[in-house]
């Protein structure tokens, strides 16, 4: 208790940044960097003419290790047994490294699966009994779509039904029909999450674009059975792998491309908008500007753990989205 009244101090939301290493093919073609880390907690950005501008986060990572940045994030997952919501983004440019982080690969595995191991043997640890849920789903163009539910493959397959977003008359979220698997072990919670991750891949005709223009959300609830009253609710965390930020108009998008363009970018400047107006301890916290902020909005504020993981490119001609995503952190820090 003490180590978190500590953590406190520094508020609620955390905002980090990883830089993608350069790949085998860039670091052959001799890619000029324009981000440098100078430390754990400040990055350089190089604007030509000798001009530089330095960015500070709670912690910068570049040629960091899945463990390196999992031991960072570590402390906000673990606040969920100690009775908090918490949320964990990855924000940023197509091809920076969000699905990298979060789930990572067989090899390196990244926050999700790590998260999920953390959580079931931190609840076996403890002297209380934990109920634990999973849930997966996938906004797309202002719709939420169920992961964990196939998709019909025939046109005379019934569709399975509408996700809709519930308030309670005490300002808690329900997704209606949203399913929610109990799982009893770390495996079983992880093959959820492959099959998840699955669906998501092989629904769209066109997997990798389309991804990157959906939000892929999992949610990992728990309930404890024989706390003391005021902990027994369910706390849950959110694990979220934004839409790219790139912005659309530059893209020369056109069609289906620039609706799902749209739709991304507004919903994450309503999160940005939601964190930036929670940070400042407005009075109007404005959650009904997307969907994405309406599904999380019981699990964003105050007595909620916030992270949101800005991920940049290293390379020079990525410098515009660059700076739209450090200019993105700087508003919500
Ligand atoms: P995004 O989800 O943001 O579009 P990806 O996670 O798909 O980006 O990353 C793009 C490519 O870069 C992938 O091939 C990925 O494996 C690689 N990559 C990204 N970040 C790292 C990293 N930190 N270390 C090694 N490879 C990385
Ligand atoms: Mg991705």
């Amino acid at each position: 208790q003490f180590l978190h009244d500590l953590l406190d101090l520094k508020g609620n939301i955390r905002v980090f940044c990883r830089v993608r290493p350069f790949t085998l093919e860039e670091s052959i073609g001799g890619g000029i960097a324009a981000v440098l880390a100078l430390d754990t907690s400040n990055l350089l950005l190089k604007l030509g003419d000798n001009k530089t501008k330095r960015y500070t986060f709670d912690n910068v990572f570049q040629g960091s290790s899945q463990d390196g940045v999992f031991s960072e994030v570590e402390p906000v997952i673990k606040s969920v047994l100690d009775g908090y919501n918490a949320c964990i983004f990855a924000y940023g440019q197509t091809g920076t490294g969000k699905t990298f982080t979060m789930e990572g690969t067989l090899d390196s595995p990244g926050i999700v699966p790590r998260t999920i191991e953390t959580l079931f043997k931190q609840a076996l640890d403890s002297n209380h009994t934990f109920l634990i849920t999973f849930s997966m789903l996938e906004i797309y163009l202002g719709n939420l779509k169920d992961l964990l539910v196939p998709q019909p493959t025939r046109a005379t397959d019934p569709l399975p039904p509408c996700l809709s977003i519930q308030t309670d008359p005490k300002g808690g979220i329900g997704i209606e029909n949203l399913v929610s698997i109990q799982v009893s072990d770390f495996n079983q919670a992880l093959k959820l999450y492959r099959l998840g991750c699955q669906l998501r891949s092989t629904a769209s005709t066109n997997s990798n674009t389309t991804s990157s223009r959906s939000h892929c959300m999992i949610r990992i609830s728990m309930t404890c059975f024989d706390a003391p009253e005021r902990r027994r609710e369910m706390n849950k965390i959110w694990l979220v792998d934004l839409g790219g930020s790139e912005r659309v108009v530059k893209t020369k998008a056109w069609g289906r491309r620039l609706d799902e363009g749209k739709a991304i970018n507004l919903s994450l400047s309503a999160l940005g908008d939601v964190i930036h107006a929670l940070q400042r301890k407005k009075s109007h916290i404005p959650y009904r500007n997307s969907k994405l902020t309406q599904v999380l909005k019981d699990s964003l504020g105050e007595d909620s753990k916030t992270l949101m993981l800005v991920h940049v490119s290293p390379k020079e001609e990525d410098l515009c989205e660059t700076i739209c995503s450090l200019n993105f952190a700087a508003r919500v820090k």
